[in-house]
């Protein structure tokens, strides 16, 4: 990554600039939402300014301008993730892609008798949809279990994948533990006992050059606004097979190729499960976003967050009383901590007192709270936007801190 200039990255994103509570600000909460740089916003700006209209809709020139800005958008993507655009559901992020998964995939499918198996570092999104989906089918969810590192225990989860199983749903990127599973082969130990997978990439995407076709599960969800892009926009990427015979999951406007009230032909994948009028903007931004990341390089981008991950680390662990949750063997750029004598949202409280941003709460994950034995962590968690010296504000200002509660 020396290639890099850094300094001049971190120039583009305007928000950086700003100081809270009269401090420069330190933004260490990009696995909550990542900031945007100007061209992410400036393309949203101009498509308003310039080229607002509704897709799919209208034969005049704006009309066509927006469309082929969204489809473009879709393709942006598409390569981005080396998959077919027409494999690529447009949707408002990784909860609803799930959700599409939950209602549209399992729903129909799962019977009394089957099971769906998840793990403990789940995010609540990649549980309560399961948990709805259990409840009306009369299905059972099984959980494969951590090791003190934060890994996932293997063997376990391979012992959970009895024939009974229809679905493994898991996450590539702990949001917490920052562990990054090992998604290639587990998708193969499902593949071979023919059950299907759902990959939760909420963290994976912003951070790791991602081949989805190569990772061999069936479904693979992520959100845009963790990966520079705007809220509200996500992406389901699925199977070609399992998008053909997926029934549509809402039903509106441009899902359909003909209506009448006898009966609605739909249209094909992926616009029968894109009803009413999307985020056009949105997806105008997440495509400059995809083209940001791409320039600077997916794999500069990983390197870069590994050598601030491993900094911020070491300083972490000079601080006496300080508790690092998650050691896993592979991990991306969080740090979930917690310091002796001190709740986790006083300690957050007091740092964006001197202008550092850090997450606390059970970050949606309340069985890995319950793993750790703890209510709440803080999390730091970086983007290559981060520097070293933000990294040396924040350890000084938890000293400080700890000083105050400890
Ligand atoms: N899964 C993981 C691992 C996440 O970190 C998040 C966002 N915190 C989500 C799912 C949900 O994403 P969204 O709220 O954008 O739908």
């Amino acid at each position: 990554s020396g290639a890099v200039d850094w300094a001049r990255i971190r120039a583009d994103f305007p928000l950086l600039t700003r100081q809270v509570h009269g401090k420069p600000l330190v933004y260490l909460d990009s696995a909550n939402t990542g900031q945007k740089p100007a061209a992410v916003i400036e393309a949203v700006d101009d498509f308003y300014r310039q080229h607002n209209a509704n897709v799919s809709r209208a034969v005049h020139a704006l009309g066509s301008e927006a469309t082929e800005a969204y489809e473009g958008a879709r393709r942006k993507l598409a390569r981005f993730l080396n998959v077919r655009s027409d494999e690529l559901v447009l949707c408002s992020g990784t909860t609803f892609a799930i959700n599409l998964v939950a209602y549209s995939w399992a729903l129909p499918r799962l019977q009394p008798g089957d099971a769906i198996v998840l793990t403990r570092m789940e995010h609540h999104a990649n549980i309560v949809p399961w948990q709805l989906v259990a409840e009306r089918t009369g299905a059972v969810l099984k959980v494969a279990n951590l090791d003190e590192r934060g890994d996932l225990d293997l063997e376990h989860l391979y012992s959970l994948l009895t024939p009974e199983v229809k679905l493994l749903a898991f996450t590539h990127v702990s949001n917490v533990l920052g562990t990054v599973n090992p998604v290639r082969e587990i998708c193969r130990q499902a593949r071979k006992r023919g059950i299907t997978t759902l990959v939760d990439g909420s963290q994976a995407a912003p951070h790791l050059a991602l081949d989805v076709a190569a990772l061999g599960c069936d479904f693979y969800a992520l959100t845009g606004h963790k990966m520079a892009g705007p809220t509200g926009t996500g992406v389901l990427w699925a199977r070609p097979e399992h998008l053909k015979a997926m029934p549509p999951f809402l039903g509106g406007g441009e899902m359909i190729r003909e209506v009448s009230f006898e009966g609605t032909v739909f249209n094909d994948a992926p616009h029968k499960f894109e009803a009413g009028t999307p985020n056009i903007a949105g997806f105008v931004g997440l495509g400059a976003a995809v083209d940001y990341l791409g320039a600077i390089g997916m794999d500069n981008i990983a390197a870069r967050e590994q050598a601030l991950l491993d900094y911020a680390t070491a300083a972490l662990e000079k601080v006496p009383g300080v508790r690092i949750f998650g050691k896993a063997r592979e991990k991306a750029a969080v740090i979930s901590f917690l310091v002796e004598g001190a709740h986790a949202h006083d300690l957050a409280t007091l740092l964006d007192l001197e202008g550092v941003a850090v997450r606390s709460g059970h970050h949606c994950a309340h069985p890995l709270m319950h793993h750790f034995g703890v209510p709440a962590t803080c999390r730091a968690s970086f983007a290559f936007y981060n520097t070293f010296e933000e990294i040396d504000v924040f350890v000084a200002a938890l000293g400080k801190v700890r000083n105050l509660l400890a």
